[in-house]
């Protein structure tokens, strides 16, 4: 196991650093990067999605290549404009709701975007569940035609009753942690497309069968991961019989640095699927001390061993 801590271009959920470890199996490297406030049991799915990349690897994927959106933050007009135009992507997905904006900047960010991608191109927003319902309502209805608003709000009932009153298409990440959270969304009409992600599921085969199960379009999208974790994403992204939407995966960016030479950076808003190989000298640049992430992976390890990750058996 080897463990790395990699500078943060942005801050992310409060952290400034990207610190993980990697393990080695028969199949290659698994990252294992939950986030620092995760217990040992929802850090065994992290542990379980590592150990498949690095004892099976993937299902063989269906496409070659996996568009992505780029992420437009809370920046003023001219800025997101600048960021979408640049990126080469044809989707963007635009944070709004934001402390400290206006329902105006919103709109202006938005309306800055559609003009940078012209015609063909898709924006849909991100609220990170910051809504209430009245607010939702109001702006999604303000901002005129979007590919859908991911998490408006932050409960069950709250998307469904925005699902209600809208006619933008309504998506569920926060709302989707663990294996059952996708059927709950479903049961609730709360969503219409689910963002998944491979490690909180516990594995590509995991999060295959949590999509079957739920029925709903994916968005695959990362946990801010090195290439080496977000290859496992994109064998997610490859492998669904569907993909409909672009998916979240242009995250490499967020960090300053990888572990491999070879980069799962987007190119004209795609990025290939590949698994890059680990780099010694990459790596050399990012390394810490492994002993924290030792005690991490035992006790997920002592969860993993007690409660098993079986794809689909909790659906
Ligand atoms: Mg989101």
């Amino acid at each position: 196991m080897r463990a790395f801590a990699i500078p943060m271009r942005t801050r992310f959920r409060g952290v400034t650093r990207r610190e993980g470890a990697l393990v080695r199996g028969p199949a290659g490297w698994g990252e294992f990067s939950p986030f620092p406030e995760y217990g040992p049991a929802e850090s065994a799915r992290w542990l379980a999605a590592a150990y498949e990349a690095a004892d099976e690897g993937w299902p063989a994927p269906l496409r070659t290549h996996i568009p992505v959106n780029v992420t437009v933050p809370a920046v003023g007009p001219e800025a997101a404009h600048a960021i979408a135009a640049g990126s080469g992507c044809r989707t963007a997905k635009v944070k709004v709701a934001e402390p400290g904006q206006s329902e105006a900047d919103d709109l202006a960010r938005v309306e800055a975007v559609r003009d940078a991608l012209g015609p063909g191109g898709r924006v849909r927003v991100d609220a990170n569940g910051a809504w209430d319902t009245a607010t939702a309502i109001r702006v999604l209805r303000a901002l005129g035609e979007l590919e859908y608003a991911e998490q408006p709000c932050a409960t069950l009932d709250e998307l469904a009753e925005v699902r209600r009153r809208v006619d933008v298409p309504i998506a569920a990440d926060e709302s989707i942690r663990r294996a059952e959270d996708p059927l709950r969304v479903r049961a609730a009409d709360a969503a219409d497309v689910v963002v998944l992600k491979v490690q909180p599921l516990g594995g590509v085969r995991a999060a295959l069968a949590v999509a079957e199960a739920c029925g709903l379009p994916v968005v695959v999208s990362s946990a801010v991961e090195t290439s080496v974790g977000l290859a496992a994403g994109l064998a997610l992204a490859a492998a669904l019989p569907e993909l409909p939407y672009a998916c979240g995966l242009g995250t490499l960016s967020l960090l300053e640095g990888d572990v491999v030479r070879d980069p799962l950076a987007a190119v004209d808003g795609v990025i290939e699927v590949r698994r890059p190989k680990l780099d010694e000298e990459a790596l050399a640049r990012y390394e810490v001390d492994g002993g924290g992430w030792r005690k991490r992976a035992a006790e997920a390890r002592a969860e993993l061993d007690a409660r098993p990750v079986t794809p689909g058996a909790a659906l």
